[in-house]
């Protein structure tokens, strides 16, 4: 079924006597334009594989259900398991998993019903769009690409260039593992409830592996971390801090590295990271 409209959507909630759940972060897309534009900028075909997180009463679910292979959707809200089997009662590439998608026991069920490599798509539920996508990147599968839709303050936060003030750990880590395209805005009157803020769809593609070789992911990690740990510290006080070196021998790794001892961890690229954190690998294994 094609849902195309808040009076669909109203329709179903009194058919099933349910109501938007704040808590989930349940915000539909009520929009025909913005749901087939977000299915159609999936970059999926008859012979792909689709992970969707939260497919919520199933609009975006239908039009991906029609362009891929199969569809694997993984719900926390046990209620709208009667709204799907009704919403999607026309296709048979798809299964529902309820459950949490941060649970890894959850995730790697739905990806065990998946062929690789797979693609994930979804409207994101905002109060976790950042565990989910490192979840995701961090996790070692095998997709090939994730076009999610996120408030639009998260994705320039991933999108963001060394020394402007969105530039932070996600934007590191981001770049480390993946390209990433802003695709399109959208605006609050395409959901219900309307959402306080704009949205953005992106779409993160993961590399092969990550853009930079390190000594030691860990410490790569925990550098950048650290490095973000007081915004408007210098990079020496936070690194000197969190790796409880004097801030003369912190001074010594950064003129090794090239990098200038007053700068704030907000104006390294991913390049200067890996160096970094490679020397401080090699002075901790000393
Ligand atoms: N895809 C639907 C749409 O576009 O209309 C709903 C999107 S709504 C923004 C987010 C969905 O994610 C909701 O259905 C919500 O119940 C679900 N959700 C929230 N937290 C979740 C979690 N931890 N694991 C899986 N699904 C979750």
């Amino acid at each position: 079924m094609e849902i195309n409209s808040l009076s669909q959507i109203k329709d179903i909630m009194e058919r099933f006597n349910i109501a938007p759940n704040k808590g989930f972060g349940q915000n539909f897309l009520i929009d025909k334009g913005v749901l087939e534009k977000i299915a159609d900028a999936a970059q999926i075909d008859k012979n792909t594989d689709v992970l969707e997180i939260g497919p919520g009463m199933g609009a975006l679910t239908d039009r991906l259900c029609s362009r891929a292979k199969k569809v694997v959707c993984i719900e926390i809200d046990g209620g709208m398991l009667p709204v799907l089997d009704y919403t999607l009662c026309d296709h048979d590439n798809v299964e529902i998993i309820n459950g949490d998608v941060l649970d890894k026991k959850v995730r790697e069920a739905a990806v065990s019903r998946l062929d690789t490599p797979f693609s994930i798509s979804a409207n994101l539920p905002y109060y976790i769009t950042t565990p989910i996508i490192m979840a995701f990147l961090e996790g070692g599968y095998n997709l090939s690409s994730m076009t999610l839709m996120m408030q639009k303050e998260v994705a320039e936060r991933i999108c963001a260039d060394p020394g402007s003030k969105s530039y932070g750990i996600l934007t590191v880590c981001m770049n480390y593992y993946a390209d990433v395209k802003i695709l399109f805005t959208i605006s609050p009157e395409c959901f219900y409830p309307r959402p306080k803020v704009e949205s953005m769809l992106i779409r993160i593609s993961k590399l092969e592996k990550p853009r930079i070789n390190v000594k030691d992911e860990n410490m790569f990690f925990k550098v950048v971390k650290a490095s973000f740990a007081m915004r408007r510290k210098t990079l020496v006080n936070n690194l000197s801090g969190a790796f409880k070196m004097p801030k003369s021998e912190v001074c010594a790794v950064l003129e090794r590295c090239g990098i200038p001892t007053d700068i704030r961890g907000e104006r390294l690229t991913l390049e200067q990271y890996g160096v970094l954190s490679d020397e401080i690998f090699s002075k901790t294994v000393e």
